[in-house]
């Protein structure tokens, strides 16, 4: 499983990386970016709960 956080949606509200801060942190620019190549099998449930959960869908499985 792979994801990306589309810049020009995401609004910076941090919900993703406070779920699954193996996944993502809020990056210099403010926004979210994905730390890892490749979602880790253990982290696959709360990177998908991040999905759900982001207010502007601006999580996309690649
Ligand atoms: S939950 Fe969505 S809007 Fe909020 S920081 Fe993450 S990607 Fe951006």
């Amino acid at each position: 499983m792979k994801v990306k956080v589309n810049q020009d949606s995401c609004i910076g509200c941090g919900a993703c990386a406070s779920i699954c801060e193996d996944v993502f942190e809020i990056g210099d620019s403010g926004l979210s970016e994905v730390k890892v190549k490749e979602v880790p099998e253990d982290k696959k449930d709360a990177c998908k709960e991040a999905i759900e959960s982001c207010p502007t869908a601006a999580i996309v499985e690649e």
